[in-house]
């Protein structure tokens, strides 16, 4: 297909954004009208319980605007699968509905893809947003993460960003449950170009990743893309458990050379409770990787829809 007559889809995951929405989608519609693509709208509705289905139905009346609903809340990152499973477009570009990724980058993504770009990501240029606890947390995740990973994660690299029909099809042709797409959209490669932004304040509501949910989603980046801890534990292990051999042998010597008694059981109780705790710690890491294979081996979907609105990509504006 020549490139003028290209096509690209935006796919929007939401949940409880209807206040948002009515901002973003005018923005958008103007926006793609202008650039004299064939172009769709999908608003992935995330099992909310607002009225984002509502305006998102409304919008479906007009040419290019479809709504996907899911059956109930899955999650983000499953909600960005839907999305990219329902886009026909020959690039796709991901944003979130809260206009914290303005839509005035769409246009350099597309500039950027026409060029030859597979993917072009937006990147964070300061977190000055952010508290400096989740800034701590943030540096400390992609530190844990790219310390072993053979495909880096780049820092600073949300889901805003611009994908080729081919990769697009690459990270829908992957077949786990546990879609860290972070940790995907490196694993794919393809070519890539970044594009520096700022974000702007989330234009109604609160942010939904609290500080526990951006701590199973690490818990699941770290899983996903790493062995290392397991690799840990049995280092650990040996560090402690030679010394503790060699202690041992030293003791039985000492016991028939001076004759001399063990003394005090204090050191016992709390060698003890430190291996213990080493042992549980241990446990519940390798906990965390066999948790990770029984929701992969059970094989359910990863998302279920509900139902769907709109069809159709828009004809490319005047
Ligand atoms: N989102 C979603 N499902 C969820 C949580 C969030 O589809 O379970 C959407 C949300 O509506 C928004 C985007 O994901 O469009 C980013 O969410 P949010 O703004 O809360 O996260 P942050 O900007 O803090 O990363
Ligand atoms: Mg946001």
């Amino acid at each position: 297909m020549p490139r003028h007559a290209a096509a690209l889809s935006c796919v929007i995951p939401c949940y409880n954004e209807a206040g948002n929405l009515k901002l973003l989608l005018p923005l958008l519609e103007r926006l793609l009208q202008a650039s004299g693509l064939r172009w769709e709208v999908i608003v992935v509705d995330d099992g909310s319980s607002d009225a984002t289905a509502d305006v998102a139905r409304t919008w479906c009346q007009l040419a290019g605007f479809r709504l996907v609903r899911l059956s109930r809340n899955f999650g983000k990152e499953a909600a960005l699968s839907a999305g990219l499973k329902a886009a026909k477009g020959d690039a796709v570009v991901l944003l979130d509905g809260d206009l914290q990724h303005s839509p005035d980058l769409i246009g350099q993504m597309v500039a950027q893809w026409r060029g030859g770009a597979e993917v072009v990501y937006a990147v964070r240029e300061n977190r000055a947003d952010e508290s400096a606890l989740k800034r701590w947390g943030t540096s400390l995740f992609y530190r844990l993460v790219n310390v072993s990973s053979r495909t880096p994660l780049p820092e600073d690299a949300g889901d805003f960003r611009l994908m080729d029909r081919k990769v697009v099809d690459a990270l829908l042709a992957l077949p786990e449950r546990n879609r860290f797409m972070k940790g995907l959209y490196a694993w794919v490669g393809f070519k890539t170009v970044a594009l520096p932004y700022t974000p702007a304040p989330r234009a109604e509501g609160e942010s939904r990743f609290g500080a526990l949910r951006l701590l199973h989603l690490a818990l699941d980046g770290i899983t996903a893309f790493t062995t290392w801890p397991l690799r840990l534990i049995s280092v650990i292990g040996l560090l402690l458990a030679i010394p503790a051999l060699g202690y041992g042998v030293y003791l039985v010597l000492d016991h028939f050379i001076s004759g001399s008694d063990v003394p005090g059981w204090s050191t016992i109780v709390v060698s003890l409770m430190f291996f213990m705790g080493i042992q549980l710690v241990s446990v519940g890491i390798v906990g965390e990787y066999v948790g990770r294979i029984f929701e992969e081996v059970k094989a359910r979907p990863l998302f279920l829809v509900r139902e769907e609105h709109g069809s159709g990509l828009s004809e490319p504006g005047p």
